[in-house]
């Protein structure tokens, strides 16, 4: 099923995800739910907060296209599984550290901002453990656009933004946009009232 995605303004956003304790069918039904609206919209991550929820999931898929060359490195329980065996990925309840301070600079995008991109300064080198649909844990450890896309979904688990870290400038040049966004979800709210 496809959920709607919310958009900034929303309160939601801002709201640190409650831990997930049951993993039950629910959990994976929302879990292919998030997967189907993030393929829906197009992305490569998504959030339960972009889903109006405030838990400790998300979902990603950053698969190349088929025959292109993988762009980051990887390993999955210290292996290096076909990314087919391994995605679309939903992480529960993930803790996230970083392995390579290196820092990168990127043009990133966000589901719950249209049309909204900017250069984002993240660390290039991320380790993430997290559990499973069904409660079992892994780690995951990467560099690139996969280890830049656990970092901004993780955000979004703790409430946080890829504005709040968005160049000062790019940040200027979609000002205009941003607030139109936020009008956007005002009014939504009230509709919904
Ligand atoms: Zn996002």
């Amino acid at each position: 099923m496809i959920l709607r995605v919310t958009q900034y303004g929303e309160p939601i956003l801002r709201k640190v995800g409650k831990p997930l304790t049951e993993f039950d069918a629910d959990l994976a039904q929302l879990a292919d739910d998030m997967v189907d609206t993030m393929y829906d919209e197009d992305g490569i991550g998504l959030a339960a907060q972009q889903v109006n929820l405030a838990l400790q999931i998300c979902v990603l898929d950053v698969r190349p296209p088929e025959g292109a060359e993988v762009p980051y490195n990887y390993t999955f329980d210290g292996k290096q599984p076909p990314l087919d065996l391994i995605m679309p990925m939903a992480i529960i309840n993930p803790k996230v550290s970083i392995i390579d301070e290196t820092q990168d600079v990127y043009e990133e995008g966000c589901l719950s901002f249209p049309g909204v991109n900017g250069k984002v300064t993240r660390p290039i080198g991320v380790r993430c453990e997290f559990q499973d649909t069904e409660g079992n844990p892994h780690i995951l450890e990467a560099d690139g656009l996969l280890g830049r896309c656990v970092l901004h979904e993780v955000d979004h688990l703790n409430g946080k933004l890829f504005t709040d870290r968005m160049d000062k400038r790019d940040l200027k040049r979609m000002e205009s946009r941003i607030k139109k966004i936020k009008r956007g979800s005002r009014d939504f709210l009230k509709a919904q009232k």
